[in-house]
């Protein structure tokens, strides 16, 4: 099932960002096409494998998911440590959790890794009339940092597909 020549690149994957903005939402829309509505906060420790093939390569993410550590501010560097790509996460209709989100991002800036591909998404973009963080605030700090933004939702699908798959673009530049 792979072309001659097809690159096969293994990477990485972690989720950053408050708790309940969504992560656990966000891979399991992305790995199980499943959205639930009334799940926990967190379903535990997970680790997700998923495939994506693009034409330039083959990526297969090893996904991280945290356990809920990030509710007692207790995740360890490593978590993240030899991690290719993160995602952090902030939720549209919470400003504190945007705040958050810079205090991760200068966290894994921090760690010096400068050919991380991290990637700001703001999630429960369903809840655009409960809106606290503008889209510009959002783009205007993911551009200051060297990310690339997006807004998703893993209640209905929205972008969730299309960001794994920049980010598995990006991995194919930069490997
Ligand atoms: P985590 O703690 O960051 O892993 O967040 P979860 O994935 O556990 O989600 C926390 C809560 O937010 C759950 O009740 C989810 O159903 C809900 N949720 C997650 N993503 C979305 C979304 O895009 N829109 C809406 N409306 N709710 C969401
Ligand atoms: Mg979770």
């Amino acid at each position: 099932w792979l072309k001659p020549g097809n690159k096969i690149i293994q990477a990485k994957l972690v989720l950053l960002g408050d708790t309940g903005t969504g992560k656990t939402s966000l891979v399991l829309r992305f790995v199980k096409g499943q959205f639930f509505d009334n799940q926990e906060p967190t379903i535990g420790a997970a680790f997700f494998t998923q495939i994506l093939s693009l034409s330039e390569a083959t990526v297969k993410f090893d996904i991280w998911d945290t356990a809920g550590q990030e509710r007692y501010h207790s995740l360890t560097p490593m978590y993240y440590r030899g991690a290719a790509t993160a995602i952090v996460v902030y939720d549209i209709s919470s400003m504190d959790t945007f705040f958050r989100a810079k205090k991760w991002v200068e966290e894994l800036q921090r760690q010096g890794n400068q050919n991380l591909v991290m990637a700001l998404v703001a999630n429960k973009w369903d809840l655009e009339s409960n809106r606290e963080v503008e889209t510009q605030e959002g783009e205007q700090f993911a551009q200051e940092s060297g990310m690339f933004y997006t807004e998703t939702s893993a209640k209905t699908g929205e972008n969730v597909n299309e960001l794994f798959c920049e980010i598995a673009k990006r991995l194919a530049k930069a490997f």
